[in-house]
């Protein structure tokens, strides 16, 4: 899947994210934190979701927080080489609701 970096994922859906406040220096999580994960509801940005004029950027998407979350597993039918339909969705979805 190409990401469009439009960053609809990370403000729209439902998503279990690494504890801002359990990311350790090196990037890990606290191995014995059972407040290392936490649930970030739909329609709330995500605290690790940064723009760069419209590009989304996931700050934490190098660090070993990362690693094994719902975020880094996230994927959706369709091959390698195509571009996110769920990007194209909610894009499509906003534009409805600018016209109503
Ligand atoms: S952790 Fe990164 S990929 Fe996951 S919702 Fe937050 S910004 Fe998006
Ligand atoms: S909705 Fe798709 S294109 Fe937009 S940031 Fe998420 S994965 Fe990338």
């Amino acid at each position: 899947m190409i990401c469009l970096r439009c960053g609809y994922c990370c403000i729209s859906l439902d998503a279990v994210i690494a504890n801002p406040g359990s990311i350790k220096p090196d990037g890990s999580l606290e191995k014995d934190d059972t407040n290392a994960m936490i649930f970030k509801p739909s329609g709330q940005m995500c605290p690790h979701l940064i723009f760069q004029g419209i590009k989304a950027i996931c700050s934490i998407h190098n660090l070993l927080c990362y690693e094994g979350t719902p975020c880094q597993q996230f994927d959706q039918f369709g091959s390698e080489d195509n571009i996110c339909i769920l990007g194209s969705y909610f894009k499509d979805e906003t534009a409805k609701t600018n016209l109503a």
